[in-house]
């Protein structure tokens, strides 16, 4: 099936009971035993299972071509959920460019755990085969990452991995199932932040961790999401469920208008660097050209001539481009990234990410030419 098909399809069915083509929100927290004291749907405590959830994760193993997928109440609890694979004691190597709070759980809440993190170019695989010289667990690599939208080769850090006996995770945030499927380049685990492209309007925090197999790592994951309590209430379920049979249209119409907009910026004399890997002069656009289909994803980040004053005040004059953090909304965001990632960012002073909705491009173009007029 293709999937468009699946994004429309998979994890849904009518409700038996009603009829109702779309699901209903099943609130309780608890559920019937049978007389024989089983339970006969298969639920009993909704922190154990819920069916939204159980909808949910299906839809989305499905369009990852994953086995299964466990999900949590934020991306950041699915990154957390996917290190403890790495416990008892293990050792993560991780993309030295990636979302800040992968860094700040590496650095700050790991160690504690007994679990050691080192971070590396993973676009030089020289510098992560030396890496991988320790004994590792688990190899995390973000791709394009955040913000400098570098592009990792999945299939060769997949091979490195199986090597060094360390499974690759994937932080597939930022391309979503429909541009790259880590999959079919050899990663064992896909993680989102569900926040982003997957549930695509600004309107409900999730994540989620799909494996490539069935095994011992489903089975830990799932139990760490039961006992562990992360879980994403059974609205929150329903809204994403609801958003992913838009997710291809969403996703291939933003990422047509970020190439304009990056084209734009780029033969623009007031912007000094345009980071997008579907511009040509983008060093990793080959390799995304190879490994992502149908676009390059949706954000684009540049600087700004001049420092961190100039960036800060041409972000300042934007009128449709909406002053916030996140990213892969309806709506277009525009973000001076440096002072969001606080005092351990090596991100540019004169850097902003763009996050590009749905707006006509030829009206996020003039927004971004008035507002560089400073
Ligand atoms: C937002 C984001 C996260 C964290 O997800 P939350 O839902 O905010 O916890 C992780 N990785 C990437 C690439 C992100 O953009």
């Amino acid at each position: 099936m293709k999937v468009e098909t699946i994004a429309v399809h998979a994890g849904r069915e009518p409700d038996p009971s009603t009829g109702a083509l779309r699901e209903p929100i099943h609130l309780s927290t608890t559920f019937e035993r049978g007389e024989d004291g089983n339970y006969p749907h298969g639920y009993y405590y909704s922190r154990a299972g819920n069916p939204n959830r159980a909808s949910l994760e299906r839809a989305i193993a499905a369009l990852e071509g994953g086995a299964d997928a466990v999900s949590f109440a934020s991306g950041s609890a699915a990154t957390l959920a996917a290190f403890t694979l790495a416990a008892p004691g293990g050792h993560i190597v991780c993309s030295s460019d990636c979302y800040h709070g992968t860094a700040k759980q590496l650095r700050d809440l790991l160690p504690a755990w007994g679990l050691t993190a080192e971070f590396v170019d993973t676009t030089d695989l020289g510098a992560v085969e030396h890496a991988l010289r320790l004994p590792t667990a688990l190899l995390w690599v973000e791709t394009p990452s955040n913000p400098l939208l570098r592009v990792s080769d999945i299939a060769a850090l997949s091979r490195l991995a199986r090597v060094h006996g360390a499974l690759l995770g994937c932080d597939n945030t930022f391309a979503s199932p429909i541009l790259q499927r880590p999959f079919e380049f050899g990663a064992d685990l896909v993680m989102h932040s569900t926040t982003k492209y997957l549930g695509g309007h600004s309107d409900v925090l999730g994540g989620i961790v799909v494996l490539r197999e069935a095994g011992s790592g489903l089975s830990r994951l799932r139990e760490f999401q039961g006992a562990g309590g992360g879980v994403p209430s059974p609205f929150d379920c329903w809204l994403l469920l609801r958003s992913l049979a838009t997710l291809p249209l969403r996703v291939r119409a933003q990422a047509a208008s970020a190439l304009e907009v990056a084209q734009f910026l780029a033969a623009d004399e007031r912007i000094e660097k345009v980071y997008y890997p579907g511009l040509a002069t983008h060093p990793g656009h080959a390799l995304a050209a190879r490994q992502m289909r149908d676009g390059f994803g949706a954000v684009v980040s540049c600087q700004v001539r001049g420092g961190a004053p100039e960036a800060l005040s041409s972000a300042a004059r934007a009128k449709l481009f909406t002053r916030a953090t996140s990213l892969g909304g309806v709506e277009s965001l525009i973000e001076h990234r440096a002072s969001m990632e606080g005092p351990y960012s090596y991100t540019p002073q004169n850097l902003l990410r763009l996050s590009i909705g749905l707006e006509n491009v030829a009206d996020l173009i003039a927004d971004l030419d008035q507002a560089l007029d400073g």
